[in-house]
Parts: structure tokens; sequence; C-alpha cells
């Protein structure tokens, strides 16, 4: 038995996404068969629809999910038919990582994630006969339906717009979570944070949470400035073509206790370290290119006793992440629904080009 849903598909690597009729399998023993309403687009859905990281095509992309549970394999019992759910990353829930609370660092988390398959190879969608990539993520959320494996959900409430909060899963979650999990910002310090997109903006309103002191965010966008200082940061600086150092100086800052890279802009790490405090820290949260080394001058990191800090999905356990970062949404302490602007499913194309320009910071396809 499989099921007709409509999916946006992407044929091939830089190639237009293209919204047409797939067949998708019933869940397996451990999955769960969803309609998907809303999915937020992230930054990694744009990169690998150019060919980073080789996924294969025909692919269905999209791993902001968020939708209700049609049916279940026989062995889920953590959510029911009728249950909103957020979908998040894959992680495979045996390893040492994901056994200790470390589920982003999970030994499986590339192929999981990024091979576009379930781990034996198989594939839940299909056209005509001719099999079409999932499990991006898990997910492959640019579908009316998918199956993603139970491990992938969690339970959203009823009260909130599926379309507001299906963007926690990924970029929302790694902002917030590489400030509060991962670099555990402390009250009365100095935050740096590279980039004010959906991540950055994310990691402003969590460091004004763990009540920093000084909040810099650094951007090319006035008009993404201008929201990250809304949200909460206490100094905004453009992007000019100064250095990192320059840049604070500009602004009375001798330096910071914890900077986060969400640009993925080598350049601008490397320049952006020798602006660590004492005891200082530089998280890196974005997409590296493998070729590009990082520059550091190996006396000030040891002497000061400065740390760099890889930081995958925001260090974040989505079950226990996503429910917490609700609750600082409900008590008007995470406005992460300011970043968003809504798009139908079949515009994914203008939404995918907003998201590209900049213009918007973070779309939302709502699925009909
Ligand atoms: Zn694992
Ligand atoms: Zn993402």
């Amino acid at each position: 038995m499989s099921l007709s849903a409509n999916a946006a598909v992407l044929n091939e690597i830089s190639g237009k996404f293209t919204i047409q009729p797939i067949e998708v399998e019933e869940p397996r023993v451990d999955e769960v068969l969803i309609e998907i309403a809303a999915c937020g687009i992230c930054h990694t859905d744009l990169v690998v629809s150019k060919g980073a990281l080789s996924v294969p095509t025909p692919v269905v992309l999209g791993h902001e999910g968020a939708g209700k549970i049609v049916s279940v394999g026989s062995a889920v019992t953590s959510v029911a038919v009728g249950d909103p759910v957020i979908l998040s990353y894959s992680s495979c829930g045996n390893c040492g990582a994901c056994t200790s609370h470390q589920d982003p660092y999970c030994n499986e988390f590339m192929p999981r994630n990024f091979s576009a398959a379930r781990t034996d190879g198989s594939t839940a969608f299909s056209s005509k006969g001719e099999k079409i990539h999932s499990h991006f993520f898990g997910q492959s959320a640019f579908s009316t339906h998918i199956v993603a494996p139970a491990r992938n959900v969690v339970k959203a409430p009823t009260d909130i717009d599926l379309d507001i909060l299906a963007p926690l899963g990924c970029g929302i979650q790694t902002g917030a979570g590489s400030i509060l999990n991962e670099l555990k910002v402390q009250a009365d310090s100095v935050v740096l944070i590279l980039g004010a997109g959906a991540v950055g903006i994310s990691a402003v309103m969590a460091a004004r949470i763990a009540g920093a002191r000084s909040i810099i965010a650094i951007d090319l966008s006035e008009a993404r400035l201008a929201l990250a200082q809304e949200l909460g940061a206490t100094h905004t600086v453009r992007s000019d073509g100064r250095s990192v150092s320059e840049l604070l100086a500009s602004i009375n800052i001798n330096g910071a206790d914890y900077i986060l890279d969400t640009t993925g802009v080598p350049a601008l790490v490397n320049d952006a370290v020798s602006s660590l405090n004492i005891r200082g820290v530089i998280g890196l949260s974005a997409a590296y290119p493998h070729e590009q080394m990082m520059e550091v001058d190996f006396a000030s990191m040891m002497i000061g006793g400065r740390r760099v800090q890889g930081i995958v999905e925001g260090s974040a356990v989505p079950q226990d992440f996503i429910p917490k970062l609700i609750s600082y949404y409900r008590q008007g302490l995470f406005p992460f629904d300011r970043l968003i602007e809504h798009f139908s499913f079949s515009d994914i194309n203008e939404a995918v080009e907003a998201c590209e320009s900049g213009r918007v910071i973070k779309p939302v396809l709502r699925m009909r």
C-alpha cells in the first residue's frame, strides 16, 4: 500500500524545485507517516540543492517540517495518530553520543541526515516506479506527506500553529542551542554573533535570555541588523571591510567572551578569533568548506586559555530543547515568529529566492 502526495522534487543539482505527484510508502515499524502542514527553508537546503555534500537526485529536501501523525509503525509508542509534531534531525539512538544525551554528535549523523535514504539504502518516495530520494535529515519535508523515524519527531502543542512551530527543528534550535546548551553564555558577559540570519538572531534572543551584558551582531544587511537590535542585540555593526577588532573598537568594545559564527565564512572567522577575551570561546555553527584552514595564533590560544568549539544543531536534543524554546516563546522571551514570512507551497522557488537574497530571514512554506 502506498499513498499519493505532492512533493517539491529537485531533479538535478542547481535545478529548480518541481512540485509533482509522488507515491509515499507505508511507515516501517519504527517510523511514522505525517501529513506535513508547513516546512521552513534552511540555508542547508539551498547549499545542498547546489551540490554540497553530494546528496543524490532526484530528491525531496526540506528539514524543518511540522505536521500531524497519520499512521504509526507497530513499534512506535512515543506519538499517536492525530498528534501534531515538529520534525528535527535524525540520530541512531544507540551509539555512545546518542546514549549520553549528545544526539547531534551521533556516529551516524552524516549518513542519516545527508544520504537521502534510510540506512539500508531504501527510499520511501517514488514516481511511476522510479525511486525518489527521501529521508533527507530523516524527513524530506518539502512534501504534503512523508515517513520519518519516530525518533525525529517532537510532540507539538495544539494551541500554536504548526506554520509557526516548523522552523524550530533546525535553524532556530541551532542558534539558541549554541548559546544556551553549548557555549553556556553566562550573565554579564560579552557575546559577539557573526551573521544576523535565522541562526544569528535566534542566538541574539538566547543571549538575552542568558543575561549577557553586551550582545553584538555583525552583518552586511542594515535590515537584518535592525531586527537583531529589536530582538535583543545591544549593539549592531554593519560589516564594511574593516576587521572585526576595528568594528568592535568603533563601539568601544575590546573583545568578546563568546563569539558565535553563523556565517560559515572562513575569512571572517579567522579575523574574529583575535577578538576573543581571555578564557573566551568561539563556536562554529555554520556549514564550512572542507579545504579551508582555520588560522589561530597558537600562543594566544594557549596562554589565554581560549577555545574553538564546533557545534552541530545547537548541541540540542530536540525532545528536550524544542519544548524549552516553546516555553520561552510563550513567555514573550523568544519571539522567533518575527523571523518568519509565509509562502504557499507552490511558490517554493520564490521562497528560495527570497531566502538567498536575504530579503526574508526564515521563509516557511504552507502545504495547503
Ligand atoms: Zn547515534
Ligand atoms: Zn538546517
